[in-house]
């Protein structure tokens, strides 16, 4: 790793210092003659599951590597390697904990072959919203056991960015019983997969580049991907005219997560930088997620039908969701574990939701 030396101004080192948010001594090198700060500058490599500039995503960790090197004035460089350049997109987890890489930004429901309870950090069908989970990561202690979880992978996890709500996906005929989703062939990963799996749907998985051209050749019956700004970049308003509201992603988690042994050996004020840069960045996207959706789905084309999916449906998704649950919780005590946290803020939260955001919006239509 390329590293060397440089002089900053003392103007710099009480900036780091404050955004540290802590009262311990940098570690920094401090010249007392010359009234300047020591540093290293440290340069990390960040491999992502995305194409360069893959919008809002792609360009969400762009923004944050431009975020980390202001907020060090320039200390810390984080370089970002697209998929496939350093490590195919799906290995990035696998690379990072045998410390190939430093870091890595992609999504956390890619791993639950290694861990079924990690697919919980990610968000969970007809569970918790974006804010809802971000609170429960932050104060229900999601962070404490998903830093416990990745920690046996030499990993440390910190947010990077949230979609918002998901839209429930594009199919090609109208869906209005369980008897229309049977045998249909969809794109749908996660446990918003294995839901659909129970209720008659064969769930594929297919890389962003083949969703298009196999739903237009009809090799798939239908494809979710993640809400109208970047649905509509994908075209699939051409090829399937119902689009469903969502239910199965109500506020999927990115990651930003580092090679836990490369994270303890930052000095506390790349560490706070880190962290400060991965949350501004993550409400950054949520907001522009919020912005761009709110925009093309006005802008979506007139024959273009918008659909809820019926009670009976959702009534069998949840009914299914609860018997994936007790399956996993069965076979995998961290996923038991997870998921009671988990829970136990949903029920909190939900109450309190219920009263005030709920009725508020029911009030304002
Ligand atoms: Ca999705």
């Amino acid at each position: 790793m390329k590293r060397r030396d440089f002089m900053t101004a003392t103007a710099l080192g009480t900036t780091a210092l404050a955004l540290s948010g802590c009262h311990r001594p940098p570690k920094e090198e401090h010249n007392g003659a010359t009234n300047v700060v020591t540093k290293k500058r440290v340069t990390l490599k960040l491999a992502t599951s995305w194409p360069a500039h893959f919008p809002i995503m792609g360009t969400g960790v762009e923004y944050f590597a431009k975020r980390c090197a202001e907020l060090s004035a320039g200390s810390l460089e984080i370089k970002i390697y697209p998929k496939n350049i350093l490590v195919p997109a799906l290995q990035v987890f696998d690379a990072c904990s045998a410390t190939q890489i430093d870091a890595f930004h992609s999504g956390v429901y890619y791993w639950k072959g290694k861990n079924s309870a990690f697919s919980i950090f990610g968000g969970m069908p007809l569970g918790l919203t974006s804010e809802e989970m971000i609170t429960w990561l932050k104060f229900g202690g999601g962070y404490e056991l998903w830093r416990e979880l990745y920690a046996k992978f030499n990993l440390y996890p910190l947010i990077g960015g949230t979609t918002g709500p998901q839209m429930g996906g594009w199919f090609k005929k109208e869906i209005q019983t369980l008897s229309d989703l049977q045998g249909l062939k969809m794109r749908i990963p996660g446990l918003g997969g294995e839901v659909m799996k129970r209720l008659g749907i064969t769930p594929i998985l297919l890389p962003a580049g083949e969703i298009y051209t196999s739903l237009e050749r009809g090799t798939i019956d239908a494809t979710e991907w993640v809400g109208p700004a970047l649905d509509s970049m994908m075209g699939f308003s051409k090829v399937a005219k119902y689009y469903y509201t969502g239910w199965h992603e109500p506020g999927s988690i990115l990651e930003i997560t580092f090679n836990k042994a490369r994270w303890e050996k930052l000095s506390d004020t790349h560490q706070a930088v880190i962290t400060v840069a991965s949350e501004e960045m993550t409400n950054t996207m949520l907001q522009e997620f919020r912005y761009k959706n709110a925009k093309a789905l006005q802008e979506l084309p007139k024959d273009v039908t918008i659909k809820s999916f019926s009670q009976e449906i959702i009534y069998a998704a949840k009914a299914a969701l609860d018997e994936v649950i007790h399956d996993e919780s069965k076979k995998n005590q961290d996923f038991k574990r997870v998921f009671q946290s988990y829970d136990s803020f949903f029920r909190l939260n939900k109450y309190y939701d219920d009263i005030s955001t709920r009725n508020f919006l029911n009030i304002r239509a």
